[in-house]
């Protein structure tokens, strides 16, 4: 991707009705593994035998963070897991997930995939409260996951001491699920269960499946296929999903709705391999490849991809125009993601390090490049640069998504609003500033036709700005939003 667009996170969770009969650390280390693309800040696997909840955490990727005596120190038969790149709150070791809060009848652990719209108003809700049950933490979390996992414990707390019992943490999540607006997919566990539960809107994929005897819930099937499990199916938007010594058990906590699931899971985040809605996502991006071709192709003697992302859409693109397609870059595959860098500067040397093109290939032809999206546009002007000194005779950029003009609210970390280079520019402005010979996007049309999924089942709302989910005060001067634009009027007359 050219574009400094990041994940927020990837979250796990597995039960085994014993700790003999699967290896459940293992196999939540191997699941983080699998989602290892959705987030490289942190990783953390939180663990019951029943009685005694530990979490190891720590701030690095899946394979730094847990080492086998590590793993071999965790036991259990009840598991979740969870890895970061933060949306919410500062990338610190406290803001590592899974999140543990303690309850006076139970303890409670908490993984979240998502962005919620309403966290001032759960931050003021849980101060008013008394703050962090927990004993011995502070009263304020910092990160919506905290937050949540600080009012669940609240709720079962609350519960016991009303009627002297021990207070059932899955009715305490259920009330607290009520209350969350935004995006979340959740994996949660107390001492001898698990949970999964998805907004009322989808915004972000949660799936379950079948290994053995076992329970696993994943973010995507990737993570699945990687231990041998079968996808049995998604998480509902609205449903909470408890699996424990009786097998699982579902619930709604929101009636049926509008869903929204993120669109952009399709074009970039998620994995080539897994299944989103029924769809493979590399066929998904090959059909945005194909319509992207019908919908523009230029004069020209070859197809290539920005690597790895743009392969599928290049692919499709290649065989949508008849045009040959070619590999003219080379990645160096031990390089993270351009967007790990913090500074422009270190973005740049990242990409340089990360693609070399092939001169052999590219020098003296005319060039379609295939990318999946452009975020702040420099990265592109940098790949531009790199294959014209190459000897590229024309490039002509092809994107096989719409312009990302407005930012998101729902666990997508996008730079504020006025870093959107198609919020500023238009096509003609932005193929000038990446230096490209000829620049087109995918139309909005002609991505949800490649999804093969309904068009009201998604989220455009960072390339159309239809945002459905109101958005708070906070949330809306958190993400920079423009003032003279006339959307911004349209999402504040959402939240009156
Ligand atoms: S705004 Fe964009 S990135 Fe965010 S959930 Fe909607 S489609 Fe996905």
């Amino acid at each position: 991707m050219s574009g400094e667009a990041r994940d927020a996170c990837g979250v796990v969770a597995v039960y085994a009705p014993t700790p003999l009969s699967v290896d459940v650390p293992r196999l939540v280390y191997h699941a983080l593994y699998a989602l290892q693309h959705r987030g490289q800040e942190s990783a953390g696997i939180a663990i019951s035998d029943g009685d005694t909840m530990v979490v190891y955490k720590d701030l690095g990727l899946v394979a730094q963070v847990f080492d086998e005596s590590v793993l071999q120190s965790l036991r259990g038969n009840a598991a979740i897991g969870h890895v970061r790149y933060s949306t919410s709150g500062s990338s610190t070791w406290g803001n590592a997930q899974p999140s543990y809060k303690s309850a006076t009848t139970g303890q409670i652990a908490l993984a979240h995939n998502g962005n919620l719209v309403n966290s001032q108003e759960l931050k003021q809700s849980l101060a008013d409260a008394g703050g962090d049950p927990t004993p011995g933490r502070r009263l304020h979390a910092s990160s919506d996951t905290d937050l949540v996992a600080s009012h669940i414990a609240r709720a079962c707390s609350v519960a016991s001491a009303q009627d002297g019992g021990a207070g059932d943490m899955k009715q305490a999540i259920l009330e607290v699920l009520g209350r969350l607006a935004g995006a979340f997919s959740f994996t949660m566990m107390d001492e001898r269960r698990i949970f999964g539960a998805r907004d009322p809107y989808g915004f972000r994929p949660l799936c379950i499946g079948r290994v053995g005897d076992a329970w696993i819930l994943a973010s995507e099937t990737c993570a699945l296929d990687l231990i041998g499990a079968d996808f049995v199916r998604d998480v509902e938007p609205g449903e909470l999903v408890t699996v424990g010594a009786d097998g699982l058990a579902s619930e709604r906590f929101a009636p049926q709705g509008r869903h929204a699931a993120c669109v952009f899971e399709h074009v970039y985040f998620a994995r080539p391999d897994s299944t989103l809605m029924g769809q493979n996502v590399y066929a998904t991006r090959y059909r945005m490849g194909m319509r992207l071709a019908a919908e523009s192709t230029p004069d020209a003697d070859l197809v290539m991809p920005v690597p790895d992302s743009g392969v599928p859409a290049a692919q499709g693109f290649a065989r949508g125009s008849a045009i040959i397609y070619g590999e003219g870059f080379v990645k160096n595959r031990y390089v993270g993601r351009t967007f790990i860098q913090p500074t422009q500067l270190m973005r740049q040397q990242g990409i340089k390090m990360k693609l070399n093109p092939l001169r052999e290939v590219i020098a003296g032809k005319k060039l379609v490049v295939v990318d999946d999206s452009i975020v702040r546009g420099n990265t592109t002007r940098q790949i531009v640069g790199m294959l014209r000194d190459a000897g590229a005779r024309e490039v002509h950029m092809r994107i096989s998504s719409p312009p990302i003009q407005w930012p998101c609210f729902y666990g997508i970390d996008m730079p504020d609003q006025d870093e959107l280079i198609a919020s500023r520019l238009d096509v003609e402005g932005i193929r000038a500033h990446i230096g490209a010979d000829s620049l087109a996007y995918l139309s909005l049309d002609g991505m949800l036709e490649a999804t093969k999924v309904p068009e009201d089942e998604f989220c455009t709302a960072c390339f159309s700005s239809r945002y459905p989910v109101a958005i708070s005060a906070g949330e809306l001067a958190s993400k920079h939003v423009v003032d003279d634009v006339a959307p911004k009027e349209e999402l504040q007359a959402q939240r009156a």
